[in-house]
């Protein structure tokens, strides 16, 4: 067996959160037993995606599930959908969508570093309002038209200013017989969210398999509409369309089945227990070093899900300390073990969410000897 050792891989400290580029979360072994005992026979992947979406979909309560190979796959696939509606001569031109009902409306403030993911699928992003005042519903309202395909709305830029609510999208959206696509990939915790957008009407939402759910990194999970979830399953994997490259292995799927079950099971209110001691303790203990200004609060910008998780914000004073935050988080994880923490444009920020219970004394020790070092 090979390990990262034998790579010369380093283990990260994870005080920054459920991010791809630190490997998502971690799975339990019962997540692994799963995967490892679905590797032990060959499937119909066809019939073991129908079946693990029609699992997936009694288990949350909704009409139809769709495991995919993340949520910005999902977005590929759910936006793919709504162009060319079931139609195998449109499906098959893909992303060549000329001619066809090829837009998707977003507001400005929902632009993010995933909706490329809908260009991909060959729609065209048409954006309403600004990023500053609030977008007015009728801009939506006279922005649809014969080309429009779907409204886009990204779950975590509702705490925006400049957004309208999900729940008036959808009412415009549905007006016109437009479906609406939610990407709310890292919405979790709270779980009520897994029902929450779908019960407000929303057609399409994507969640990661692999943040806060704990399933394979490598996954993610589409719930929605009957016809649209449909209507994927002819793009998706294994057909040999534009899905085609976002392959899905049968222990990755038999894996996030196993990891939503658990995760339904989870004891939450437990979770969140854990989060906000390790955010005290680190308050605590860092609040005795000199000149730093630390605090403990809950995010309130886009790109910090999940908002409802406590952290802990740290201000450097640099003509003080002669260090920056962006110093602190780059000596934190080129330390060993490597730490990582996010900075913003105002503070160090740990999240306890990836944090294994005892892991925040990594953090404290390092922000220590860092802050030691100097005086
Ligand atoms: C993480 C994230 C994604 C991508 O999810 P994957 O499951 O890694 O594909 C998409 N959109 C948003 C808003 C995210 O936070």
């Amino acid at each position: 067996m090979v390990d990262y050792n034998d790579l010369g891989v380093k283990r990260i400290i994870n005080g920054a959160g459920t991010y791809a580029k630190f490997s998502g979360s971690l799975m339990s072994h019962e997540v692994l037993k799963a995967m490892e005992t679905a590797s032990h026979n060959f499937v119909d992947i066809n019939e073991l995606m129908q079946k693990s979406g029609e699992y997936l979909a009694k288990l949350l309560n909704v009409e139809a599930a769709l495991i995919t190979s993340g949520a910005a796959a999902g977005l590929i696939l759910a936006t793919a959908a709504c162009i060319t509606r079931g139609n195998l001569k449109l499906i098959h031109s893909l992303p060549n969508t000329e001619g066809m009902k090829n837009e998707v409306i977003i507001m400005r403030c929902h632009r993010n570093p995933y909706d490329s993911a809908m260009v991909t699928a060959g729609a065209k992003l048409i954006e309403i309002g600004n990023v500053i005042e609030k977008t007015q519903p009728w801009e939506l309202d006279v922005e649809v038209g014969e080309k429009t395909a779907a409204v886009a709305f990204f779950a975590q830029s509702e705490m925006v200013e400049a957004s309208i609510s999900l729940a008036e999208v959808i009412d415009i959206a549905h007006k016109h017989d437009i479906p609406v696509i939610v990407d709310a990939a890292a919405e979790l915790p709270p779980a009520d969210n897994l029902q929450k957008f779908i019960r407000m009407g929303a057609d399409v939402v994507l969640f990661s398999g692999g943040k806060d759910i704990c399933g394979p990194q490598s996954s993610g999970i589409m719930l929605g509409e009957k016809n649209i979830i449909n209507n994927c399953r002819l793009i998706n994997y294994p057909n040999h369309a534009i899905g085609r490259p976002m392959k899905l292995d049968k222990e990755t799927i038999m894996g996030l089945v196993t990891a939503v079950e658990l995760y339904l099971k989870k004891n939450h209110q437990a979770r969140m227990k854990k989060w906000k001691e390790q955010v005290e303790k680190m308050v605590k203990e860092l609040s005795t070093l000199p000149r730093l200004k630390v605090s403990q609060g809950l995010p309130t910008q886009p790109f910090t899900q999940p908002a409802i998780i406590p952290r802990v914000f740290i201000e450097f004073d640099k003509n003080i300390l002669g260090i920056t935050k962006e110093d602190v988080a780059q000596r934190l994880y080129k330390g060993d073990p490597p730490i990582a923490v996010i900075v913003d444009k105002k503070y160090l920020i740990i999240n306890p969410h990836m944090l294994n219970e005892g892991e925040e004394d990594f953090v404290i020790e390092g922000i220590k000897k860092i802050i030691k070092d100097i005086f």
